[in-house]
């Protein structure tokens, strides 16, 4: 078995060499245990400023879909699939009866997708897709005719809330990081606007798209990109705060000061509220449950970026960082 093990902390961007490959022995399996093999492995940001207090040798976090190739446990099959929290490892045993029940989901048998693949248990039909449902639906509360602004607009959360937003009849405005993610926004989700935030100034850009103002922002990067958007919210505007990219890169400690915000949020009167999508973990199988209807029915279309091969994940999260992905990040082992 392989692993990946965190070999130097992080300072500012990733490199190769914060990882290093280890080859592992199985244990045998105790009683009420299972062996399952990673099939796919999510890549995704959170694992950038949730290691940051991580020990060196620690394996790296993150999630997979797995399969189920021994059991010791009668609840569970040969050939079954799991999502689970078992980190960057090619097997892991697990004793599903042990496992802690609270907070963020860590492990469980996948749902029945039907013909769509297990893969979207990461993505859409995962964390990613309840973030963009109840984080959007819950916090912006958006309604019919309404602006939404959405930044990281061409990842797995961002292009699920601005599907979500369209098909209620918002005006739907997204930022991304090339002209071709722009481009894919207007043309195929038909986005009433997107735009480059590397190219264009976010403020110029809201003032010709939004001349009126935002009601809805949600938020997935932070920074100066957010304050300029907070600045060009309508009256009782809504923000739900659900990542900070622009941020993960650095050391909390040298983080620069808050932009001065107040005045925006006091006479504009808004609402900015953050939030970690495991505060929905008891209406977890639900959430995924409605997306996958929003997909039967053709409302929700959902691009993966896929790298090849358990080896090529610290290139792949280094290049989900650097945008190289249009969609949800994953790697197939
Ligand atoms: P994405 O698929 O959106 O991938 C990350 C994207 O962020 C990149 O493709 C890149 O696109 C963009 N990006 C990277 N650096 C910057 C920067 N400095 N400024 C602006 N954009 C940047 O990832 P996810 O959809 O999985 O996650 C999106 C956000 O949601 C993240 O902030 C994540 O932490 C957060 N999140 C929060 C959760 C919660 O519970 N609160 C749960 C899940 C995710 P580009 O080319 O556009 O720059």
């Amino acid at each position: 078995a392989k692993k990946f093990i965190l070999e130097k902390p992080f300072n500012g961007a990733p490199t190769e060499d914060n990882f290093k490959l280890l080859e592992e022995e199985l244990d045998e399996l105790n009683k009420g245990e299972i062996l399952v093999e990673a099939i796919w492995l999510s890549v995704d940001p959170y694992i950038r400023p949730y290691s940051n207090h991580v020990s060196p040798g620690t394996t790296v976090m993150g999630t997979q879909i797995a399969k189920i190739i021994k059991s010791n446990n009668q609840d569970y099959k040969f050939g079954q699939l799991v999502f689970c929290s078992t980190g960057w490892r090619t097997f892991s045993i697990i004793n599903p009866t042990t496992l802690e029940k609270d907070g963020m989901p860590t492990f469980y048998l996948l749902p029945d997708f039907g013909n769509l693949s297990p893969s979207l248990g990461l993505g859409v039909l995962g964390m990613p897709g309840n973030t963009a449902l109840f984080g959007f639906l819950n916090i912006c509360d958006p309604k019919p005719g309404e602006t939404v602004v959405i930044s990281a607009a061409a990842g797995a959360v961002g292009i699920h809330v601005g599907q979500i937003a369209r098909n209620l009849g918002c005006y739907v405005i997204g930022f991304a990081g090339s002209d071709h993610k722009v481009k894919w926004l207007k043309e195929v989700l038909k986005f009433d606007a997107a735009f480059n935030y590397k190219t264009k100034d976010v403020n110029a850009a809201l003032l010709e798209a939004a001349p009126h103002g935002v009601d809805c922002y949600f938020d997935n990067v932070g920074g100066d990109f957010s304050s300029a958007v907070i600045y060009r919210m309508k009256n009782f505007g809504r923000v739900s705060v659900c990542g900070s990219i622009s941020s993960y890169n650095t050391n909390p400690k040298n983080l620069p000061k808050v932009s001065m915000l107040q005045p925006a949020i006091v006479f504009k009167q808004l609402k900015i509220e953050g939030f970690i999508v495991s505060r929905w973990a008891d209406k977890w199988q639900s959430g995924i449950e409605r997306n996958l209807n929003f997909i039967k029915e053709g409302k929700l279309i959902y691009p993966e970026y896929i790298v090849q091969g358990f080896e090529s994940l610290p290139q792949a999260f280094i290049g989900m960082l650097n945008g190289e992905n249009l969609g949800k990040a994953l790697v197939k082992v």
